[in-house]
């Protein structure tokens, strides 16, 4: 009986108690707008004497239907809108969270990175390696040379990207389009040596089970 309520909890908007429930939850969260201010004495007086009645609408509201984790501090943080999908925090499934005995909140919650901190270390992040770059990129073009396989060592040994190199030392266009060819070039040899290591690998295996044989 608790499956069916649940699918029909997840799946419709539309099932008419829900949208009763979903006022009902909206009179016991003050921050949600919609509510309509008579009802919240009446609703108030029924959680007083029915107090397992709040715990299930709450049960249902953070299952399915909280705000963003950033909104609402009790949030969990799910990975998915389906009913197996889990908080990456605590673990509970939102079936869990629905049917389980523990509060109706993430019992496990992460601090939030400020978003301006992490652009700022993002930035930062930036700036250090154009820094880096500006004093590493001029010896590294002196000993390697400018050409399309130069710039293929700089991205893949060194870390700096044609864009990062070419904010250091000019990049002429048809040497950025060779850097291109050769990064082709190096991403099928890669395939290649991949494929070889397979088959060389099973190849042995056979030799030592014919030689054990
Ligand atoms: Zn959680």
């Amino acid at each position: 009986m608790h499956m069916i309520e649940t699918l029909k909890l997840s799946k419709s908007d539309n099932w008419p108690i829900w949208g009763w429930l979903r006022r009902l939850v909206g009179i016991c969260l003050p921050e949600t707008p919609e509510v309509a201010k008579p009802l919240r004495p009446i609703v108030e007086k029924y959680f007083e004497e029915h107090p397992d009645a709040k715990d299930e609408v709450m049960k249902a509201y953070f299952a399915y239907h909280t705000q963003h984790i950033r909104d609402n501090p009790g949030a969990h943080n799910f990975d998915g809108p389906w009913r197996d999908c889990e908080c990456q925090w605590c673990g509970r499934s939102r079936e869990r969270v629905r049917w389980d005995d523990l509060p109706a909140q993430c019992q496990n919650q992460h601090e939030l990175p400020d978003i301006a901190d992490t652009i700022r270390s993002e930035e930062e992040k930036a700036f250090a390696l154009l820094d880096k770059a500006t004093r590493e990129v001029p010896k590294l073009v002196a000993k390697l040379g400018m050409s399309g396989g130069a710039l293929a060592v700089l991205h893949h040994t060194h870390g700096y990207d044609p864009e990062t190199v070419d904010g250091v030392v000019n990049v002429p266009p048809q040497i950025m389009a060779d850097y291109h060819t050769a990064m082709e070039t190096e991403r099928d040899r890669s395939r290649a040596a991949i494929v070889r290591e397979v088959v060389t690998a099973r190849t042995t295996g056979d030799s030592a089970a014919n030689a054990n044989a």
